[in-house]
């Protein structure tokens, strides 16, 4: 037996529980996990609360991320013993996830946890930072091609309070970068500067309806919010600047016109975590172990327990969680 949270849909309506599960419960896969360390991302908030639908069969094992040593193995690539991290391939949506003590997978699905990370440093990064990762990625690929070099503009952060938000100022000031926090929380001011944050701005100043050209601010975006924020930041890029848009926490729509990237040549980047290629994630993963600065990914962490995830799944959704949640499924 094992510990694991369990989302059911019984008549008397949508339920997350801590429970016991049998390992006859665990599904098809070829590698087999002892799960340390998993976390709440706002989509595990999503699937533990039920807000939406992205639990696609029940009863499910929410979390959509874990890291672990593999302790039984059909898989080429891994042996027991071997330490690993998931992200995604619908994990904790469509099979079950991370907030558990066992997990089976597929192989392809894992990567091996670089050698510089704890299983706990892996889950204080999560999707969330992996998806940072990626989004900032995507900005110095563009840079790069454009011999844009760093600290020549600002770069901006939606959504800095949260977890994408606060990898990603981490790690764009690890790379030289001025970034600007845009934050709801203006009491999280000083930590969002201890983060690497150079200026940190009310993010009322984005969220509202805004013209289509303004003034040119931002080399580059890194967006969690979607809605007129994500409007907001193409229409203040500069010319021939980037936005990486992988969230929605304040909208799926997107109230924007043409005119950024018609006539200042912004180019808009869509950020997908759960399915990108292994080769996509490998490169993460392995620029996270070389950027990411260890007491800051401290100072972004809290540790909670398997029981306590449940609650932290609606705090999660109502912007109550400063920086990342580390879930010790042992605890
Ligand atoms: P968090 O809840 O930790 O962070 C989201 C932050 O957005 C909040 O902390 C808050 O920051 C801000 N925010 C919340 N509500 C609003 C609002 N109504 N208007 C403006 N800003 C708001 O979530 P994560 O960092 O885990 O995820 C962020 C987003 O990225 C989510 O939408 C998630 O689904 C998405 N995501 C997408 C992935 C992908 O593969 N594309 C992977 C991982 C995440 P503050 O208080 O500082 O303003």
């Amino acid at each position: 037996m094992f510990k694991a949270l369990q989302i059911t849909q019984p008549e008397t309506g949508y339920r997350c529980d801590l429970t016991e599960l049998d390992e006859s419960s665990l599904p098809e896969g070829d590698v087999t996990v002892q799960v340390a360390w998993s976390t709440i991302n706002y989509k595990d908030g999503l699937a533990i609360t039920g807000r939406s639908p992205v639990v696609r069969k029940f009863p499910m094992v929410p979390g959509i991320d874990f890291a672990g040593t593999v302790t039984d193995s059909q898989h080429p690539r891994f042996k027991p013993g071997d330490r690993v991290v998931l992200n995604g391939w619908g994990v904790g949506e469509t099979h079950p996830g991370g907030l558990a003590q066992k997990a089976r997978v597929k192989g392809d699905w894992l990567v091996a946890l670089p050698a510089g990370f704890s299983e706990r440093d892996a889950m204080a990064i999560g999707t969330a930072g992996y998806t940072a990762m990626l989004c900032v990625q995507a900005l110095q690929d563009h840079w790069a091609a454009r011999g844009v070099a760093a600290g020549s503009g600002e770069v901006l952060v939606t959504g800095a309070g949260g977890g994408v938000g606060s990898v990603a100022i981490a790690l764009l000031a690890a790379l030289g970068h001025t970034v600007v926090a845009s934050t709801g929380r203006p009491a999280e001011a000083d930590y969002l500067r201890s983060l690497g944050a150079a200026d940190v701005i009310d993010r009322a100043t984005l969220s509202a309806p805004g013209k289509p050209l303004q003034k040119e601010r931002w080399i580059g975006v890194v967006d969690s919010v979607g809605s007129h924020t994500l409007a907001n930041a193409c229409a203040s890029s500069r010319y021939g600047g980037a936005v990486a848009a992988c969230g929605l926490a304040q909208g799926m729509d997107l109230p924007a016109s043409v005119a950024p990237f018609i006539l200042r040549g912004v180019t808009l980047y869509g950020i997908d975590s759960v399915m990108a290629p292994m080769a996509r994630r490998e490169a993460a993963w392995a620029a996270l172990d070389r950027l990411i600065d260890r007491p800051k990914l401290a100072a972004m962490t809290r540790a909670i327990n398997l029981a306590e995830a449940i609650q932290a799944g609606h705090d999660i959704l109502a912007g109550q969680v400063r920086g990342r949640l580390v879930v010790d499924v042992n605890a």
